[in-house]
């Protein structure tokens, strides 16, 4: 089991992850069959690395537990039952992220209109807001230098990340990693409520109030040990099983 991974079986972490596709398409944050949210698995018998990502060409909202793809560091396909492959590509730079972040169970990245918009400026996000102050001093960056990303970036973006959670991508969009894939998702919509009141804020042509640095970073605090306590329990809070409610809802026999 990787450090920091806690006790979840297979068999929920797929069911977790289909829901992270399925509710990034809920709230509007997928982009075609772009992006990709993966997983990592217990290590196999000889140590072996597994991963568990979306079938390629695949909606986010036609994910189910059951045709997500097990893929080793590299890309390679171990197990497949939808048949499709992956995005090889796509998956470099969650392969180089997971290699180097062995707390990350998850690891999220999006193209929203609004999280590119607040990648795009110098100043990023602004503690603005509840939601933007829990990322306060939380937040990396890393430049932009095109669609393919070769070895050389990869080790950029790992070095941008350091030891943080949560990066963006200049001019692209947002990366998040989660000691499961609850954090992971719980993040991803928080950081985009955040990048949305941002733009709203700022479009207003008023004078936003921008939170002074102490009270930022107080609330970052506050929903720091908030999430740690989630994560004693494995990012199974009450949050995260509504949200899973929410899919059962919307979408019966979502999970298969
Ligand atoms: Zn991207």
């Amino acid at each position: 089991m990787p450090d920091g991974m806690t006790a979840t079986s297979t068999s929920d972490l797929r069911r977790d992850l289909a829901a992270a596709y399925r509710l990034i398409a809920h709230f509007g944050m997928d982009d075609g069959i772009y992006t990709h949210i993966s997983a990592r698995l217990p290590d196999g018998p000889e140590g072996d690395k597994r991963f568990l990502l979306n079938p390629y060409g695949l909606r986010f909202d036609e994910v189910t537990p059951d045709n997500l793809v097990t893929v080793d560091e590299t890309g390679a396909v171990i197990d497949d039952p939808y048949g499709a492959g992956v995005n090889e590509a796509g998956f470099t730079i969650h392969s180089a992220v997971h290699m180097a972040r062995h707390d990350a169970v998850c690891v999220l990245h999006t193209h929203t209109v609004a999280g590119v918009a607040v990648s795009s400026v110098q100043e990023g996000l602004l503690p603005l807001n509840q939601w933007s102050a829990q990322f306060f001093g939380q937040i990396v960056f890393h430049d932009y230098e095109g669609i393919a990303l070769n070895l050389e970036e990869r080790a950029r973006i790992v070095a941008d990340l350091g030891d943080k959670r949560v990066m963006l991508l200049r001019n692209h969009g947002t990366l998040l990693l989660g000691r499961s894939v609850a954090e992971a998702v719980k993040y991803a919509i928080n950081l985009e409520r955040s990048c949305k009141a941002q733009v709203a804020a700022l479009s207003m042509g008023l004078t936003p109030v921008v939170l002074p640095d102490d009270v930022a970073a107080h609330t970052a605090g506050q929903y720091a040990r908030a999430y740690d306590k989630m994560e004693e329990q494995g990012g199974r809070d009450p949050e995260w099983a509504a949200l899973l409610r929410l899919l059962d809802a919307k979408i019966p026999g979502w999970a298969g």
